[in-house]
């Protein structure tokens, strides 16, 4: 059987950079707070815990004090850079320069005359909030093509994306906007925001999944660009698995399969993928 790890599986560069900075700050035995999930993988989670970086919750954050806290890829609303400030934490800032820069977008063009921000994107999810926390009087959210039927419009409206929705859907997303503005005599302004380390890895992975008998898929239980990617594999290759770790795979997927191919979300380690090999290399 003939294992290959696609090439561009790996952290994307924004992960990179936000885990660079809190294994530098560890390695020289400071404390180390992180605001959510450094990233949607429970095992580099845990592999930066097991160095001491202690993760809270956004709820907890006022409560803490005089210490160190480092902010993730996805990036925080101005609220949480506040809440920093009174109770004298030094932020470690680990916002993506591609989120920072969507975040930046948000806000001026919410300081405009008759504007309305709407952001196409899971609600809830952290990097959401943070581009929402930019301007929530002026922002609302939707998280479907549906919702983009029955939304509110308004006569100018400035829409962005989560970083890593899927395209075809913000391109449904954009067509239905278009129409409904059309007819009520409005514009709509669109920022295509989704990232490009997501969406350009889409035609190389369909051709990965192509070229092998089976797929196995490594990423976080909660990973959004995980799923994302993860469904361009499997319309491809309808054999494929996604796993949380090598404990998860089955000796049984592999009958008959002369060649594997593994890749993972844009949250996934390379050291993780190299694991996940070794253990079906052992099969
Ligand atoms: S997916 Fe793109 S925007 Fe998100 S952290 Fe990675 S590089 Fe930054």
């Amino acid at each position: 059987m003939k294992v290959s790890i696609e090439e561009k599986s790996g952290f994307c560069y924004g992960v990179v950079r936000a885990v660079e900075m809190a294994d530098s700050i560890l390695e020289k035995g400071e404390a180390l707070y992180c605001l959510g999930q450094i990233v949607h993988n429970e095992m580099e989670v845990k592999r930066l815990e097991e160095k001491g970086m202690i993760t809270i919750s956004r709820d907890e954050l006022p409560a803490y004090r005089n210490c160190k806290m480092l902010i993730r890829a996805h990036g925080e609303p101005p609220s949480t850079y506040e809440i920093a400030r009174k109770n004298n934490i030094e932020i470690i800032d680990g916002t993506c320069p591609i989120v920072r820069k969507i975040q930046s977008g948000i806000s001026a063009k919410s300081a405009e005359k008759d504007v309305r921000i709407l952001i196409f994107g899971k609600k809830g999810h952290p990097e959401v909030e943070g581009l929402y926390g930019q301007s929530p009087e002026k922002s609302f959210v939707i998280s479907s093509v549906e919702e983009a039927r029955n939304t509110q419009v308004a006569s100018i409206l400035h829409l962005y994306s989560q970083t890593t929705m899927d395209t075809d859907a913000f391109a449904a997303v954009v067509s239905i906007l278009e129409g409904r503005l059309q007819q009520a005599g409005g514009s709509l302004v669109v920022h295509n925001t989704i990232c490009g380390h997501v969406s350009h890895r889409r035609p190389g992975l369909k051709k990965f999944a192509l070229e092998n008998d089976m797929v196995i898929f490594v990423g976080g239980k909660h990973s959004s660009n995980g799923k994302v990617l993860f469904e361009v594999c499997r319309e491809a290759n309808p054999r494929s698995f996604y796993v949380g770790e090598p404990e998860e795979l089955e000796k049984s997927w592999f009958k008959d399969v002369e060649t594997v191919g593994l890749t993972g979300a844009t949250s996934t380690p390379r050291w993780q993928i190299d694991l996940v090999a070794e253990r079906i290399r052992g099969f």
